[in-house]
């Protein structure tokens, strides 16, 4: 069974490269005690998520899905001092556990967490002269990723790094006939990346504790 292979060796990586860490082992605690659907990335995507952000020197950040803010939190502790990230969630439990997680991490000035409808939120977010973000990470309800993607590159600038989750589903992506509005929502995501000049992208496919799926990678070009 390849999944139990994948299974091991993340627990493998996770061992060796991620060092044990209270704060984020209590996070996921407390969202499985909540009964959140266990959607957060795994810890070595989590780490991917940080070292992308410290790599590109990042210091304002937007994640579109919170969900317990694993993710958040990972991506707020590769901020500097003078680092923000807007989370934008819409589900007022999920949000209320986030609030709980945040908190516990000691990030409540860095993370600003915004609940309610993405598309509404970014909206409104529009009408406030929210600056650009540097880095944004799409990870909420997949059929409105071309939408998503729309109002990623509204808040860039030339440099700002867009990573996209769960764009391989299982391999999903490649069926043309399928009825899955998620799957049918990245598929619309891999075309409007493929005509829109102004960034440049890639997918990476990945296996782990989490199954077979992968990511979007793109930089706004100048
Ligand atoms: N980024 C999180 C992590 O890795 O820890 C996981 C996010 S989970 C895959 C997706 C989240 O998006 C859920 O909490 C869901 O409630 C939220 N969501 C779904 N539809 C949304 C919408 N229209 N606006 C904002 N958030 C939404």
């Amino acid at each position: 069974n390849p999944r139990s292979t994948w299974e091991k060796v993340d627990e493998y990586i996770t061992e060796r490269l991620i060092p044990q860490d209270d704060v984020l082992e209590s996070v996921l605690a407390a969202n499985q005690q909540a009964r959140l659907p266990a959607y957060d990335v795994t810890p070595a995507q989590g780490k991917l998520l940080h070292l992308l952000v410290r790599m590109q020197g990042a210091k304002r950040i937007m994640e579109i899905g919170t969900l317990g803010a694993y993710s958040t939190i990972w991506l707020a502790r590769a901020l500097p001092s003078d680092g923000h990230i807007v989370t934008l969630e819409l589900d007022p439990f999920h949000a209320q556990v986030a609030r709980s997680n945040i908190a516990l991490a000691g990030m409540n000035d860095k993370i600003e967490l915004r609940v309610g409808d993405a598309l509404e939120q970014l909206a409104r977010m529009a009408e406030e002269g929210v600056e650009p973000f540097d880095f944004i990470f799409i990870d909420a309800d997949k059929p409105n990723n071309p939408k998503y993607l729309k109002w990623a590159l509204h808040f860039s600038h030339p440099g700002t790094v867009i990573l996209g989750d769960n764009v391989i589903r299982e391999g999903e992506v490649v069926n043309e006939s399928s009825q899955d509005p998620r799957v049918n929502g990245v598929r619309r995501f891999y075309d409007l990346l493929a005509e829109e000049p102004r960034i440049e992208a890639t997918a990476i496919q990945t296996v782990g504790s989490k199954g077979y799926d992968g990511f979007v990678l793109g930089i706004v070009n100048s």
